[in-house]
Parts: C-alpha cells; sequence; structure tokens
C-alpha cells in the first residue's frame, strides 16, 4: 500500500506538471456469502479487503475531466459538459467519467464545479470478482465528494457507483460491491438487505479463531459472464412474476413446494437458489453471532452445491478448487461473484494454507487448467481519505 500511494503520487507529478490535492482509496470485496441475491433485493454478506485502487486527485482551473491509469496507456480527457457524448464508449475510463457522471445525475452541478484530474493506480485483481469496478467507483466517488464538496453519504456514494455502473459503463449489477467497499470495517462483514439498503457490521473475527479467508483464483475470464448473468436475471424476474411476488425476496423456504408445483424446472431451480441462499446469508449471521466464524463451513459448502446444481453458474475450474481445498483441510469453500469463472473462496484453518496452495497447484496441473492463483485475504476497512 505506500507504494501504491507513492507510485500514484509521482505518476500524478508526472502527468500533470503539479502537486495533487489528496489521495482516496477503496478496496475491492469479497462476498461470504448471499449471491446472486443482491437483484433480488435480497441479502447478501460481503467484506472489504486488503487490496485497494487508490486515487490521486487535483482540482483544474477549467471544466475538464481527465484521467489516467497504470492500467492503461490511454489517458482520457473531456469536458465534464459532455461526459454524456461518450457515454458507454470510453473503455476503462467509463468507470471513473462514469462516476462523474452519476454524481450529476445525483445533484451535483456539473456546470458550477471545477475541472478534475484523477490518477489511478490498484492492487485488485481485474476480472477475478473481486470487485476491481467498484473498488475504482468507490474511491472516485469519494476523491469527487470531497473535492466537489458534495456531502453525500456512503450509501449515497455507493448508489452513485451502482448508476455509473448501470446506466454508463453499461453493467446490470447490484449495490452489494460498492457497499462493501464503501462501509466495511476491519475484521467484519456487511451485512446488506438489499430491499430495505439497511447495512450492519458483523464481526468475523477469522484471525481469534486461527482461520484465514483463501481467495482461490482460477484465472478463468469471466469474459462470456454478462449473458449468463442477463439470463439468470431474466429467470429470477420471470419466476417472481409467475408466483405473484414483486421480487423473489418476497419467497421463503416454505414457498418452495409451490414454485415446484407452478414453474418449469429450469426456473424453478434458479428460484430455488435464491430463496435458499437468502436463509443461509440468516443462517451464517447467526452462526457468526453465537458461535463464530468456525460454524460457517456447511453453509458455504451448502451455497456452492447451490450455484452449481441449481443456479448453474459454476466452471469446472472452480468445482476443482473448492473440493480440493476442502479435501486439504479448508472448513468450508463456495465460488463467490458472478460466477462463469472468476474465484472461489476457502475458509481455512491457518496452518493448512500452504497444503491448500500446493494441493490446488497440483489438481490444477493435472486437469491441464492454467495454474490459478491462491492468496488469502484480511477483512478491512473499506474506503477512505488517505491524504
Ligand atoms: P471485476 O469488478 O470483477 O474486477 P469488472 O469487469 O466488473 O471486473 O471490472 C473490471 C474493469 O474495471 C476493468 O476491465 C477496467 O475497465 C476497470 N478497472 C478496474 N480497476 C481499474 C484500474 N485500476 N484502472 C483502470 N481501470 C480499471
Ligand atoms: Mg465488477
Amino acid at each position: 500500500m505506500p507504494d501504491l500511494r507513492d507510485d500514484v503520487r509521482d505518476l500524478f507529478g508526472a502527468i500533470t506538471g503539479r502537486d495533487l490535492d489528496g489521495l482516496w482509496s477503496a478496496p475491492g470485496r469479497v462476498n461470504l456469502i448471499g449471491e446472486h441475491t443482491d437483484y433480488n433485493a435480497g441479502l447478501v454478506l460481503p467484506f472489504a479487503i486488503d487490496r485497494r485502487t487508490v486515487v490521486a486527485a487535483g482540482a483544474r482551473d477549467d471544466a475538464l475531466i481527465r484521467v489516467a491509469s497504470t492500467f492503461s496507456d490511454q489517458a482520457v480527457e473531456i469536458p465534464l459538459a459532455e461526459l454524456d457524448d461518450v457515454r458507454g464508449r470510453a473503455g476503462w475510463a467509463d468507470y471513473p467519467l462514469g462516476v462523474a457522471w452519476a454524481l450529476g445525475r445525483s445533484g451535483a452541478d456539473l456546470a458550477a464545479v471545477p475541472g478534475v484530474d484523477l490518477v489511478i493506480d490498484s492492487n485488485v485483481p481485474v476480472g477475478a470478482g473481486l470487485s476491481s469496478s467498484a473498488a475504482i467507483e468507490s474511491a472516485v466517488a469519494l476523491a469527487l465528494d470531497d473535492l466537489w464538496r458534495l456531502g453525500l453519504s456512503r450509501p449515497d456514494l455507493a448508489r452513485v457507483g451502482q448508476l455509473a455502473e448501470n446506466e454508463f459503463v453499461g453493467a446490470p449489477t447490484g449495490i452489494m460491491d460498492q457497499t462493501a467497499s464503501l462501509l466495511g470495517r476491519a475484521d467484519a462483514a456487511v451485512f446488506l438487505d438489499c430491499r430495505s439498503l439497511e447495512t450492519e457490521s458483523i464481526p468475523l473475527g477469522f484471525a481469534a479463531a486461527g482461520l484465514t479467508l483463501l481467495v482461490l483464483d482460477t484465472g478463468v475470464a469471466h469474459a462470456h459472464a454478462t449473458g449468463g448473468y442477463r439470463e439468470r436475471r431474466a429467470s429470477c424476474e420471470a419466476g417472481a412474476a409467475a408466483l405473484g411476488v414483486a421480487t423473489l425476496r418476497d419467497l421463503t423456504i416454505d414457498d418452495l413446494p409451490r414454485a415446484r408445483a407452478e414453474l418449469d424446472d429450469v426456473t424453478f431451480r434458479r428460484v430455488r437458489h435464491v430463496v435458499t441462499e437468502n436463509q443461509r446469508v440468516l443462517d451464517v449471521v447467526r452462526a457468526l453471532r453465537e458461535d463464530g466464524p468456525a460454524a460457517i463451513g456447511a453453509l458455504l459448502d451448502a451455497s456452492h452445491a447451490s450455484m452449481r446444481d441449481d443456479f448453474e453458474i459454476s466452471v469446472p475450474e472452480l468445482d476443482l478448487a473448492v473440493e480440493t481445498a476442502l479435501e486439504n483441510g479448508a472448513i468450508g469453500a463456495r465460488m463467490t461473484g458472478g460466477g462463469f469463472g472468476g474465484a472461489a473462496i476457502a475458509l481455512t484453518p491457518v496452518d493448512a494454507v500452504s497444503r491448500i496452495q500446493v494441493a490446488i497447484d497440483g489438481a490444477f496441473a493435472e486437469h491441464g487448467f492454467a495454474a490459478p492463483e491462491v492468496f488469502p485475504v484480511r477483512p478491512s476497512d473499506g474506503a477512505a481519505r488517505d491524504s
């Protein structure tokens, strides 16, 4: 992290020839449990991780927004008044430009605020299901809120990030990722009710219980995810409509027999995943409160089975990573994120970490899969101004 901040500060100087006004950062996230529940007005339990995106920002004396990132040679510069013209067409810069645009849609007067230079660096892996997109959105949202003195709350800024991603980037995602990135706390998860948008911090206590959370990044790009994701959303909407409820959140386990009778098999299984996953989130929260993190393993395993068999969003690499982790000492494991690739997580006794790493490397090689990345993440604080 100190390196990241120094690098981005230097880069800001090199690009703009002046000093920055401040540094802001926001983390990626891991979703502990509650997958594909967010857009069904359901329950999720993500936590912010110790991988962050840093934004160096400085006000300009004109009305341009200029964005640069270590991830790209391509800096983008455009008048704040013309953001609408590049909507969905600025590549990676859609994320930061979309946040400025979304702030305009959320009360900021883009004709009155000063222009801004934003220089971005990150150690959140891109496309691994750790939400580098929410990290960049949340860091930029917090920076612009400060620089432009907008005074928006963190839940407001989460909505701004989601608006940017939905309407500017064009990705139909829920509000979980931005909420975790903005409201995360060290050693805790964010329990988010996506219907009321109420949040509660739930202590995790992994380290105190001798546990660590491993990310098992399969390296399988979730490039085809958009189609699958849209299809799953459509199935959920169709299931809710057929059962006469506004969203799947309005159903409980007791409604499943009726759902089975009234829906086709595929739609029923999509619905069953969401309904049982909401219940598993509640069960994990209760287990964490009453018995501690060692008690949640079976619920993580059940979540994976539901995503593999009912929601059908796993891939062989994710299944292999989960099985191998469990065979080598993990107490619970599941794929995390939208699916069709990306990462799994494994809750693991600290003393089993290296055995699991070696076993997963070996299993992937044996199956002819590309080498995975296995690394621990620590539940960490959310977005902050760093200087
Ligand atoms: P994920 O959120 O799972 O990492 P997404 O496809 O949602 O994957 O978002 C990744 C995209 O976000 C990247 O392809 C890039 O366009 C943008 N992005 C994320 N972090 C950065 C960064 N530090 N600099 C530039 N663009 C970034
Ligand atoms: Mg993303």
